[in-house]
């Protein structure tokens, strides 16, 4: 029998009567839209991460998207991030007509590298490239504004690394934290770093829904007040007194229903997603030549993906192999975005970001998640010889 990549089955299994009971609930009351269910869950996971306001939205794109919006970010800002990342993470820097600048990872944690981000920004400070390479913009005044830190696989970033960083240049902090949900560093919860994170409930993501949906978290007000106004069409005292330029962007109330359900037994599934990788990073270590993810000390993953490196040109025999042996794999990301199409009119070039580079050439990621058996992740392992 397969092994699936992501098992959503075995968990609506397990949380049948929990999940069905909560979505009878929403088709009982109706109120499809900003629904309680909305508030409650916004209630429940800001008290979780611990910071104070949390706010319910679309999708992980969206929310990146509102806390740039709410912090002015548009043409002539550059706001830094990672080529290692989902195309999100960078799409709505160009989206709200700022310049992306990519920075290269720490080739361990697959996290921005905070040495190469102060280079950076004194580059475009300088307008050097050969201090950094920078993306050619016509903008007159390029200015350094903003950074998104991406938590990959579930990792956290280098918080205390960046935040020095980010406090000399006068910068403000994104956590992109779409991967991360549930993850801690240095005993503080993933999505409570920076002036605001944002996370995904898409299905695969650790606490998903089934469909779209995301949300912001933030301790600052002021932020937190835009975010709720942009939201619905920029409203202010109500939807049809509209104070800025906004989105329909609100988290549907069945996506909150489901999620809900889904939260009571997360801190269960973390522990079992910290057993999991643990099961396979020993098995790993002593019976291949494979690399298995590093976590720092003071730092937990989310384990969002588990991920392994493959050195040297084999990884196509080892997917094959897998995929020989019914265990299907994925690769995330194959093409860094600087060599993105999308892209193309910054003007990066292969060789800019060695790191993300290579990491793109040899990484793998290994069916995984809460429910997956020891004796799974054991053939798994065998089947990778
Ligand atoms: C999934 C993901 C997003 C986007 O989330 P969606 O809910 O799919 O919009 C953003 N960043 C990263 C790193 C992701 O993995």
């Amino acid at each position: 029998m397969g092994i699936p990549f992501v098992d959503l089955k075995t968990q609506y299994a397990y949380l049948k009567p929990k999940i069905d009971q909560r979505i009878q609930g929403v088709l009982d009351h109706g109120q499809y839209i900003m629904g309680p269910e909305v508030r409650e869950l916004e209630e429940k996971l800001a008290a979780y991460v611990g910071v104070k306001h949390a706010i319910g939205c679309s999708s992980g794109t969206d929310a990146l998207l509102l806390p740039l919006l709410a912090l002015g970010i548009g043409p002539g800002d550059a706001v830094f991030t990672t080529p290692f990342t989902f195309i999100a993470t960078a799409e709505v820097i160009s989206l709200l007509g700022a310049t992306p600048v990519f920075v290269d990872i720490d080739p361990l944690t697959y996290n921005i590298d905070p040495k190469q981000l102060d280079k950076a920004i004194r580059a475009v400070k300088s307008g050097d490239p050969t201090l950094h390479p920078l993306p050619v913009t016509r903008h007159p005044s390029l200015a350094p504004k903003a950074v998104i830190a991406v938590d990959l696989y579930g990792l956290p970033a280098d918080y205390d690394a960046l935040q020095v960083v980010c406090a000399e240049h006068g910068l403000r902090l994104l956590e992109d934290a779409a991967q991360s949900f549930g993850a801690e560093y240095k005993g503080k919860k993933a999505c409570a770093f920076g002036d605001a994170a944002a996370t995904s409930f898409f299905p695969a993501k650790p606490l998903g829904c089934y469909g779209d949906g995301g949300m912001v978290f933030t301790d600052r007000d002021d932020l937190a007040e835009v975010c709720r106004s942009l939201l619905v069409h920029g409203k202010g005292r109500d939807k049809y007194d509209n104070v800025r330029i906004g989105l329909n962007a609100r988290l549907d109330t069945l996506q909150a229903a489901i999620v809900l359900a889904k939260f009571e037994a997360f801190p269960r599934e973390v522990e079992l997603r910290q057993l999991t990788a643990r099961r396979y990073t020993e098995r790993l270590t002593s019976s291949t030549s494979l690399v298995p993810p590093h976590v720092p000390a003071e730092r937990t993953s989310g384990w969002a993906q588990y991920t392994v490196r493959v050195r040297g040109p084999a990884r196509t025999q080892v997917e094959a192999a897998l995929k020989a042996g019914g265990v299907p794999t994925a690769v995330y990301y194959p093409k860094p975005l600087h060599l993105q199409g999308a892209f193309s009119s910054l003007g990066y070039r292969a060789g800019d970001f060695p790191e993300s580079e290579l990491a793109s050439s040899e990484v793998l990621s290994l069916p995984f998640g809460p429910y997956l058996g020891e004796a799974d992740v054991h053939r798994i392992v065998k089947a990778l010889g």
